[in-house]
């Protein structure tokens, strides 16, 4: 398959759908929550009445060419009403002229402190249509909304509560039905399309940048950051020349891109070694990213702990200034950030100092385990007490100048047994991360090595783009 080097706002056609994303996404949960699965694709045909069986191959794209002027084929109002097993009237096939528009729809969204009643009254409805319609089969669900949720109302001809539509998020949403004197509820869950996009990037100032350029969003680039927290100081490490290419997940919905998924696959050249992360759901059904022995690319320290995002320059390692003008060594890493950017604890571990002094300003000291112990120095907040409980990434504080600074920054060492290591070279001493079981490997190599190829293949893009730019052959 061609890999799209160039990303397009449009629905990727050449992409190919993929299964359900990984067990443990926001997706697959909110699929497997839902029992009852309402197509699409079957209640836009009804909509444009469109009958018969030999239409359901038609895309929504081609749906769309038919549809009625008035008729706005995306709105999942219009969806629902054609869900049930009888066919309304408005929705009759035979009809010449374009349907009637339906009653209107009085959208209310759940604020806080809301209840039903607030919101019924607020559409101009009763408690005795609360009752009601909550008394319906599936009704009892109405009473779970959170705000940011909608509840839109129809009014019937008459006057009377017609319709109430629970709409949860773009995915899924309730419809209940006058029916008499009760009500009938579908529930219509929608499954977005996932398709895969690759990208690849060559850094010429920071990931971030690069990232942008090649038209990722920030949460893609911080996942990327994530996946190789562990291997790479994205403040300190990227060179100009650094190549990444990654293959990753978006959620279509209706030719729009609804979310962005998961990354599959992903590579980063810096200084010429090479590390790659292969998404895996191991047969215990946990998801994890690995290297391409099966080694977690989860390790017990970050290399950089703090928002690589907003380090002011990605090419000035340990160039800030001699902070103290003092004559003892300088014996830590200094992070130039803007005052207020967060600062993560390195690895899991226990907050054994927290306090300020005149040298040392805001810090905080974490112990881990036995062996290792981190020093955060200059900070303008500290977020974490002595005696806290802290987890990799979580922040405890935040970069300042405070104690013996000049400028904001933050100043960090990394203790092996209580004597000062440069974090930045202490790696090889730390401990090992988690590799895959032996038996795992088999299933573990099958899995990566689409993904893999697809890596080659853009490292190959990328290699070739770079030659021909240059007008030099990239061969050896
Ligand atoms: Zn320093």
């Amino acid at each position: 398959m061609g890999l799209p080097k160039i990303r397009s706002t449009t629905r990727p056609r050449g992409a190919t759908p993929l299964e359900a994303p990984a067990s443990g996404s926001p997706l697959s949960t909110l699929r497997s929550k839902l029992a009852v699965t309402s197509l699409l694709l079957g209640s836009l045909l009804l909509v444009f009445g469109i009958s018969g069986n030999e239409t359901t191959d038609l895309s929504p794209a081609d749906v769309a060419g038919t549809a009625p002027s008035n008729a706005d084929f995306t709105s999942p109002e219009q969806a629902t009403g054609g869900l049930s097993s009888e066919q309304a009237p408005d929705h009759n096939a035979a009809r010449p002229s374009p349907p009637p528009a339906e009653p209107p729809w009085r959208e209310e969204v759940v604020r806080n402190g809301d209840n039903l009643s607030l919101i019924f009254a607020r559409a101009g409805f009763s408690d005795r249509d609360v009752y009601e319609v909550t008394k319906a089969d599936g009704g009892r669900a109405l009473r779970k909304i959170y705000p940011g949720e909608t509840l839109s109302f129809q009014t019937s001809p008459e006057g009377r509560l017609h319709r109430v539509k629970h709409k949860e998020s773009a995915l899924k949403w309730s419809t209940f039905t006058r029916d008499g004197n009760t009500y009938r509820t579908e529930v219509t869950v929608r499954e977005p399309e996932i398709f895969e996009q690759s990208a690849t990037m060559r850094i010429s100032s920071s990931l971030f940048l690069a990232g942008q350029a090649a038209g990722l969003s920030s949460k893609v680039i911080m996942d990327l950051a994530g996946i190789f927290g562990g291997v790479i100081d994205f403040a300190l490490d990227p060179r100009v020349g650094d190549t990444i290419e990654l293959v990753y997940e978006e959620a279509w919905i209706d030719g729009d891109k609804y979310a962005d998924g998961d990354i599959v696959a992903a590579a980063f050249t810096n200084k010429g070694e090479t590390f790659q992360a292969y998404r895996y759901t191991d047969s215990l059904g946990d998801t994890s990213y690995y290297n391409e022995d099966g080694v977690s690319m989860r390790k017990a320290f970050l290399k950089a702990p703090l928002d690589f995002t907003r380090v002011s320059s990605n090419f000035n390692p340990n160039r800030l200034h001699p902070i103290y003008k003092t004559k003892r060594p300088h014996r830590g890493t200094d992070y130039a950030a803007p005052t207020g950017t967060p600062v993560y604890a390195a690895g899991d571990g226990r907050v054994v100092e927290a306090g300020y002094t005149r040298p040392n300003g805001n810090y905080v000291f974490i112990q881990h385990g036995e062996t290792y112990k981190t020093h955060y120095l200059h900070l303008h907040k500290r977020r974490v007490k002595k005696g806290t409980r802290v987890k990799q990434g979580d922040i405890i504080g935040t970069v300042g100048s405070t104690g013996s600074a000049t400028g904001p920054h933050l100043h960090y060492e990394f203790l092996v047994n209580g004597v000062h290591r440069n974090p930045r070279r202490v790696h090889k001493s730390l401990p090992k991360a988690k590799s895959l079981p032996e038996a795992e490997l088999p299933r573990f190599e099958r899995e990566v090595a689409r993904p893999g190829q697809q890596l080659a293949a853009l490292k190959n893009t990328q290699n070739l783009a770079s030659a021909g730019s240059r007008g030099e052959s990239s061969g050896q």
